[in-house]
């Protein structure tokens, strides 16, 4: 096998046509792979700045581009079932949630070291530092990697350890949330709890994915007290694919302190005036809920009804290399398509930081970076 080069670029094939240098590329050898920097790209004059927010609902197991797919199964001598890029690329045609999940899963055999899931989040926070992103509440799904035989210590160490310098590399705070598969049992999910406890891992808080209908979160009643005793934040995707009750019974039996996608709650007049009263935050994802089927076209999205409703949103990617873009390519999309307004993309940038479990500090540092960004 000879020394291979795998130079990534974003907004490849699957995304709108605009090509940007990636800061990092892969180089594969005999020896192993690992990620170079790059020189950075000198930024096009009149390029505007990208807003600064915080991304609170981001899956770093969603961020594995096909470059960085391929990198990794070389570097590990795993066989993928596609032939080149443009084969896996053709399999991003999702028609709901599960098929979705499907190709994700699959995807995650490449990640097998803690230098493979240290190389993907370092790619992730790169790429997201252009995007604006300044603070970055990352969930990551350990039940999705012991169930392949990858330890707990190697995922949580690999992530964790580009995560405790990401501040000062990328100019980006972070948290890690330990997210449970919901279509998996709460027992599974309490005993990779009490590990993570065990082993004191470096997690803010825990999160609940995965698929939802017929998975609703009193299911999980026990893990969430169970966090909520070993002082852990808690969030909770609901009301994605799943009914509006899912998002009362988030709140009510799990306790959660934001609600991840939650865009059924329009469904129910008196569940959005109860959100909008208590301020709950909900990370909404266009560009995923497209893609995933959940509306049909960005047009008929429903965060401008959200937005005049009154209600706590802010504008995530999700799992952004499925997507079809990044927080930046989301604001870009919406402005283009829906017409959102700067002065909603702003309204939105605060409701993020405000919403973020940052320390009060940092936030009043945030805000002030936005007030002073010029949008
Ligand atoms: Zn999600």
């Amino acid at each position: 096998m000879g020394s291979m080069l795998f130079t990534l670029h974003w907004f490849d094939s699957i995304r709108s046509g605009e090509r940007r240098a990636y800061p990092y590329r892969m180089e594969t050898h005999d020896d192993g792979a690992q990620l170079t920097e790059n020189e950075p790209d000198e930024p096009e004059t009149g390029e505007p700045h990208a807003l600064p927010v915080a991304e609170l609902h981001l899956h770093i197991e969603g961020t594995l581009e096909p470059e960085l797919i391929f990198a990794l199964a070389e570097r590990n001598g795993i066989e993928l079932p596609y032939a080149d890029l443009d084969e896996l690329r053709s399999r991003y045609e999702f028609t709901d949630l599960q098929s979705f999940l499907d190709l994700y899963y699959a995807n995650m055999a490449v990640l097998q070291t803690e230098q493979d899931f240290a190389d993907m989040t370092r790619a992730y926070l790169a790429r997201a530092a252009l995007a604006g992103v300044r603070h970055a509440e990352i969930m990551l799904d350990p039940q999705a990697h012991l169930s392949r035989g990858i330890s707990l210590a190697t995922c949580v160490n690999g992530v964790a350890s580009v995560l405790a310098g990401s501040r000062e590399e990328f100019g980006i705070s972070t948290l890690l949330i330990a997210a449970f598969l919901r279509d998996l049992t709460e027992d599974s999910a309490l005993e990779v709890l009490e590990q993570l406890l065990a082993m004191d891992a470096p997690i803010a808080g825990i999160g609940l994915d995965s698929a939802e209908v017929g998975n609703p979160p009193a299911k999980f009643e026990r893990l969430f007290a169970r966090a909520k005793d070993a002082g852990l934040h808690r969030i909770a995707h609901a009301g994605e694919e799943g009914p509006p009750s899912y998002i009362i019974d988030a709140l009510d039996i799990l306790e959660v302190e934001r609600i991840d996608h939650g865009i059924r709650c329009m469904e129910d007049p008196e569940l959005v005036e109860r959100l909008v009263d208590e301020l709950v935050p909900l990370t909404v994802c266009p560009l995923s809920n497209v893609r995933l089927r959940a509306v049909d076209t960005l047009a008929e999205h429903p965060l401008p009804a959200m937005l005049a409703a009154g209600l706590n949103v802010c504008v995530n990617s999700d799992d952004p290399a499925y997507f079809g873009g990044y927080v930046d390519d989301n604001f870009a999309q919406l402005k283009s398509v829906i017409g959102l307004s700067e002065f909603d993309c702003v309204r939105m940038a605060a409701n993020s930081i405000r919403s973020s479990f940052a320390s009060e500090e940092r936030k009043a540092e945030l805000l002030a970076e936005l007030a002073a960004s010029g949008h």
